[in-house]
């Protein structure tokens, strides 16, 4: 089995071309739950709802969030009667929510919600929510503390930010589940994610850092020069206090990690680093990726 941590974009895409190559059986995900947030009434998991309709065979791979083709009755007439949700949810994305929200109300688990929607949607992935407690990632901007959905969906990350917090009742303990994974794995890769916003909250979990230096870890970065491939990590990873690059990356990662991939057009140079292309701009370069992870692992 491998474990990989994910967020909502870059290790999706490199599970893309994974699940084609091994029994998802062997595949188990451990995926931030920092961005979650309550719309509506409803219960939105943003990375954990991307890495099931992966699964499922139902993602929009066009932006990497929500239900191909879906619809848009519900929110439309929700802004009709002066609901304006500043995230655009389809109404199949919508029922994931609604049922969701449904079960934590009732007192369920958020891995076990995982688990039950896992199964009605046939998938035989193994997904697991970082941990049960609520911890959530907000910036803080000259206006006061903004939750990273608002900043990055509805502001579009055009706001200027000088710190991020993450915000809990109780400090965040990564679940049994998550540690057994990982113990249980020939190796974790942790994909080309914002290292900020989706895999820190992951390894703040606690119990994980220690987890995976136990382990054979792999890691890919998610930056080319000072640039990453998609979204707002160059200017998180600056008030994060790291140089926005691959340097910077594997310095939040220095203490676990085995194997460290950066793209071949990388300029930045990191002694140690495997170069290989990390660009998955379709199916094919995620299987090459995957491919390659896959024979650093088990040698064929
Ligand atoms: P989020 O939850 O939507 O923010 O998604 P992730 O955290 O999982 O992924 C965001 C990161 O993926 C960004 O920092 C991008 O630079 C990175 N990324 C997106 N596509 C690719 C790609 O094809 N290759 C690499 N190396 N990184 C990518």
């Amino acid at each position: 089995m491998i474990t990989f941590l994910s967020g909502g974009t870059g290790t999706p895409k490199l599970l893309r071309g994974m699940r084609e190559l091994l029994d998802e059986r062997e595949i188990a995900v451990i995926v931030n739950t920092a961005e979650d947030t309550w719309l509506s009434g409803n219960h939105l998991s943003p990375d954990i709802d991307t890495v099931m309709y992966l699964f499922a065979g139902i993602l929009d791979t066009n932006r990497w969030w929500g239900i191909r083709n879906d619809t848009y009755v519900t929110h439309d007439l929700l802004a009709r009667l002066g609901i304006d949700e500043y995230i655009a949810v389809g109404d199949q994305d919508r029922a994931i929510h609604v049922a969701r929200g449904e079960m934590l109300r009732g007192g369920m688990r958020l891995t076990e919600t995982t688990q039950s929607l896992c199964r009605m949607l046939g998938i035989r992935a193994t997904v697991l929510p970082m941990t049960d407690s609520p911890v959530t990632t907000y910036v803080r901007t000259p206006e006061g503390e903004m939750h990273f959905q608002e900043y990055w969906v509805k502001h579009r990350g055009d706001v200027a930010i000088d710190g991020v917090t993450r915000r809990f009742d109780e400090p965040p303990v990564a679940t049994d589940d998550v540690i057994e994974a990982i113990e249980a794995s020939d190796a974790v890769v942790i994909g080309p994610s914002n290292p900020v916003t989706s895999i820190s909250p992951i390894l703040e979990c606690a119990g994980v850092r220690e987890a995976l230096r136990r382990q054979h870890v792999i890691a890919v970065s998610p930056f080319i020069g000072d640039a990453p491939i998609s979204g707002p990590a160059a200017a998180l990873m600056r008030v994060f206090g790291k140089e926005p690059s691959s340097v910077g990356t594997c310095g939040l990662y220095e203490d676990f990690v085995d194997i460290f991939i950066q793209d071949i057009r990388d300029p930045v140079d990191l002694e140690g680093a495997l170069r290989l292309d990390t660009l998955m701009v379709n199916r094919g370069k995620s299987l090459d990726l995957a491919k390659s992870i896959l024979t650093l692992i088990y040698g064929c």
